[in-house]
């Protein structure tokens, strides 16, 4: 049960989406940390580990071949390639997490966010986050690591595709400003902790209150 009511109700799939540079792990990573009702999904991904991300707590890092085993064995709740790997989001966590009354937190591309949607309809709210102008976008983009042209351009394209995915979204969130953009966030998540729809402890509570 959510500790934020009296009431018991559903857990939220909360997807958060975005291209890269669009600022979306540092609202994720904020949202964690002011909020011990939601938990992340940690994805399992074959792409090579980067410096300073932890196996277990960033990705589960996984061979192809171990990939393909969990795939085939239904442990994903959803998977697709992006860019040049794989990534899945692992069935049993999240089950255990709602389980527990908790919401779940989903750092997931398009496809990801598409096929939780077919899975758990109403039970999934999708938010998108926007970069504020492209020229903000390829300043984010090239302040990270190398600046060669071809790679900055390599990446603005992967945004623009990603971005082309936004009418896929419930909410759909410009970054010009990170605090304001995680307080919109937070407030999303409030307002869609307390639809009626989400909310199974209603019918007894108001039967109650009209006993
Ligand atoms: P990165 O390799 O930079 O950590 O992530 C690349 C992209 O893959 C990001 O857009 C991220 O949201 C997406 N991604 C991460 N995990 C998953 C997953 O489990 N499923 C899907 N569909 N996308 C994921």
């Amino acid at each position: 049960m959510a500790h934020t009511s009296p009431l018991a109700r559903r857990g939220v799939l909360f997807v958060l989406s975005s291209p890269s540079g669009a600022g979306k792990s540092t609202i994720a990573r904020m949202l964690l940390r002011a909020d011990p009702d939601i938990a992340l999904s940690v994805s399992a991904t074959t792409r090579p580990i980067r410096p300073g991300e932890v196996d277990g707590v960033d990705y589960h890092f996984v061979s192809l071949d171990r990939f393909r085993e969990m795939a085939s064995a239904g442990d994903f709740l959803e998977w697709a390639h992006v860019f040049d790997h794989r990534y899945g989001t692992p069935r049993a966590p999240v089950h255990q997490m709602l389980g527990e009354g908790r919401d779940v937190l989903f750092d997931i591309d398009w496809q990801g966010a598409q096929q939780l949607f077919q899975q758990a309809g109403g039970d999934v709210v999708r938010v998108f986050i926007l970069p504020p102008s492209v020229e903000e976008l390829g300043r984010r983009l090239r302040s990270r690591g190398t600046d060669e042209a071809s790679v900055v351009a390599a990446r603005m394209a992967r945004a623009a595709s990603e971005i082309s995915h936004w009418d896929g979204y419930d909410y759909v969130l410009v970054n010009d400003d990170v605090e304001r953009c995680f307080t919109q966030v937070r407030m999303i998540l409030e307002a869609e902790r307390l639809k009626r729809s989400r909310q199974t402890g209603l019918i007894g509570f108001a039967r109650k209150l009209m006993a």
